[in-house]
């Protein structure tokens, strides 16, 4: 096997197919095999002494290192344009994997107030009981980001856009502080993926993604990936990656390599369909507002074009009325699926109150703007006129509904 140079493709059409491609020298296969096998066998005992010292290239033990697993890092290493990539089990395996690397008792973390829920708990609950403290800050005010950093700060961590409200946070801005202060900045760029957001050219020094979601876009294969400098990832591989185990699996890693193949296509109709529906839904009379960055009246609005290169498929909107009537229309929905997750081909449509939010109290969904009647619709690869078409009629429903009850 010889990995091919996978710097010099210039396109993000040619890299999601060809960067990092590992030749197959025997037989010459298209599609990189799966290397499904545990462990990797030696010639000799002197031939295992050396790979365990590092003084020969090679591969040992699977939780170590796949060919398989290894083309998917190299690839999304030259997607993101850094040195190099680690692969996950998944993208919360990757989030704390990345933290964890970087963090230890004692230390202190500026993070974003608004997360993916579960790298909120970690960060609120786990690190707080091994001694990392955090301070949660929201990360569209400049001056309370730098308010927010103490003589202990080793790391700042957001996401953007974020979730579900798609709040954008400016990329420039979170790395020149980081950088003036000797933080390591660390970027979940899960909701743009890197056909439309590359915040290492930012200055960005670590990109975490949860590859379950556009990367694969298929909705079969749960995993992460983390890029950065080639000592991040090097370190990250011999310490919370190697120890704590949460490693891909060489079958997730190839559905992952082939679904990556069409990501510019898809991502190219996810966001034109986005923006036919964000329109039709704001111009909608039982709609209260509607979030996504590619309407002018949103906040992120200013930085589509400039640090995204186009808005994404993913909206948040309101509708008027009350949590009933937010639930009634979700149950009329007949090709819209009802689910947690995103980037599929498939429109997959969930209500925060009711679901991912579900824990929060009514002060805390206040708080992080969520209403009752928000709803989270990650907008599929159908043809935009059905997708409107079964929102059209479950409004309609709705509607009619309300009207009947007073
Ligand atoms: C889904 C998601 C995660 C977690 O990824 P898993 O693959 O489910 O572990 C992290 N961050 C964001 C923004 C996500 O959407």
């Amino acid at each position: 096997m010889a990995d091919s140079k996978h710097t010099n493709f210039k396109h993000i059409e040619t890299k999601t197919i060809h960067a990092g491609k590992i030749r197959d020298e025997q037989f010459g296969a298209l599609s990189t095999p799966i290397y499904q096998t545990s462990t990797f066998t030696f010639e000799n005992v002197q031939q295992g002494a050396n790979r365990f010292m590092g003084e020969e290239a090679g591969y040992i033990y699977g939780r170590l290192g796949n060919p398989t697993v290894r083309e998917l890092e190299q690839r999304m290493a030259a997607l993101e344009s850094t040195e190099d990539a680690a692969a996950f089990g998944s993208g919360m395996g990757a989030v704390s994997a990345t933290l964890l690397a970087n963090l230890k008792n004692g230390d202190h973390l500026v993070a974003s107030s608004a997360l993916y829920g579960c790298s909120f708990s970690l960060i609120n609950h786990i690190f707080a009981d091994y001694g990392i403290e955090a301070t949660f800050v929201d990360m569209t005010d400049e001056k309370a980001v730098r308010n927010a950093i103490k003589p202990n700060s080793k790391a700042i961590f957001f996401e953007t856009p974020i979730n579900p409200n798609l709040v954008v946070i400016d990329l420039q801005m979170v790395a020149d502080i980081a950088k003036e202060h000797n933080l390591v900045s660390i970027c979940d760029n899960t909701f743009m993926s890197p056909a439309l957001q590359n915040p290492a050219e930012f200055g960005i020094d670590l990109i975490v993604h949860s590859a379950t979601k556009y990367l694969n876009g298929h909705g079969d294969v749960i995993a992460g990936i983390t890029c950065g400098s080639a000592e991040q990832i090097e370190n990250i591989k011999l310490t919370t990656l190697k120890d704590m185990g949460a490693v891909m699996s060489p079958n997730d890693a190839w559905l992952i390599i082939r679904g990556l193949k069409t990501l510019s296509v898809r991502i190219e109709r996810h966001c034109k369909n986005a923006q036919t529906v964000a329109e039709f839904l704001q111009a909608h009379p039982r709609i209260k507002k509607v979030d996504y960055p590619g309407l002018p009246s949103h906040q992120g609005y200013p930085l589509v074009g400039k640090q995204m290169k186009a808005a994404g498929g993913i909206l948040a909107f309101e509708i008027k009325g009350n949590f009933d009537d937010a639930v009634y229309f979700m149950n009329s929905l007949k090709m819209c699926s009802i689910a947690v997750s995103l980037g599929d081909a498939e429109s997959l449509i969930q209500h925060p109150a009711s679901m991912t939010h579900s824990p929060y109290t009514e002060e805390e969904l206040k708080a992080a703007g969520i209403s009752q009647t928000l709803i989270r619709l990650s907008v599929g690869l159908e043809h935009v006129d059905d997708i409107i078409g079964d929102l059209s009629q479950a409004l309609d429903k709705m509607n009619a509904r309300i009207k009947q009850v007073g």
